[in-house]
């Protein structure tokens, strides 16, 4: 049925079977470069975007536009700011002495969420990854490790996902930091609620690792 209706369209109109008007196409196609959003998505989200008032669609412009323009990189953690040093680097009640290494800026906020760390965090950028061409050279490593052998750091801790990039990352940046500072990583293990027996090998041995005391 699809395939019929799509010659017979392509027939009547000679080349280009679309259905949307080019500017709804056009928007369309915008939508669908964003991540997680499929050709459905994207109808959807265009079609809700025609439907509302000139005001909100201006607003939603102005919101992308003043967003790319205006947020940068904090110049010594590297977390997304508006400002040249972030609210966290900048905030004077945090422990200027412990730094909380991770991956990119959503894992600060995943971390920040639990409140339970008063330190200062520093963001690499991505994880070290030959078969995508990034080394440390790509990531902010370099940085850490002047901030960490100029600062007083008593400690630094490292909070990358144990991805097999990741742990290459974590031993990689571990091995850099030792000769400066007491370096730790966060401990893996089972999710709260899971089963002992339903989790994978990796996982376990990753929480028997990191077992502490009573
Ligand atoms: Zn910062």
């Amino acid at each position: 049925m699809a395939i019929a209706f799509f010659m017979i369209e392509k027939d009547r109109f000679g080349g280009n079977p679309t259905v949307y008007t080019r500017p709804l196409a056009r928007l369309i196609e915008q939508l669908q470069r964003l991540p997680g959003v499929g050709p459905k998505t994207a109808q959807r989200l265009a079609l809700h975007i025609l439907k509302r008032s000139e005001d909100e669609v201006q607003a939603l412009a102005q919101a992308l536009i003043e967003a790319k323009q205006q947020v940068g990189l904090c110049q010594e953690c590297f977390h997304l700011s508006a400002e040249p040093v972030c609210e966290i680097c900048r905030n004077p009640n945090r422990d200027n002495t412990t730094i909380c290494v991770v991956a990119d800026s959503r894992d600060l906020i995943a971390l920040e969420k639990t409140r339970e760390f008063s330190g200062k965090y520093h963001i690499l950028g991505g994880v070290i990854s030959p078969m995508d061409g990034i080394g440390p050279e790509q990531l902010n490593v370099s940085p850490l490790v002047r901030r960490v052998s100029q600062q007083k750091t008593k400690e630094v801790i490292l909070a990358i996902t144990p991805s097999v990039e990741g742990e290459t990352t974590t031993l990689y940046v571990g091995q850099l930091l030792k000769p400066f500072t007491k370096v730790t990583r966060i401990a893996f293990g089972l999710p709260v609620g899971g089963e002992l027996e339903y989790a994978d090998e990796v996982t376990l041995a990753r929480a028997l690792e990191g077992r502490r005391e009573l």
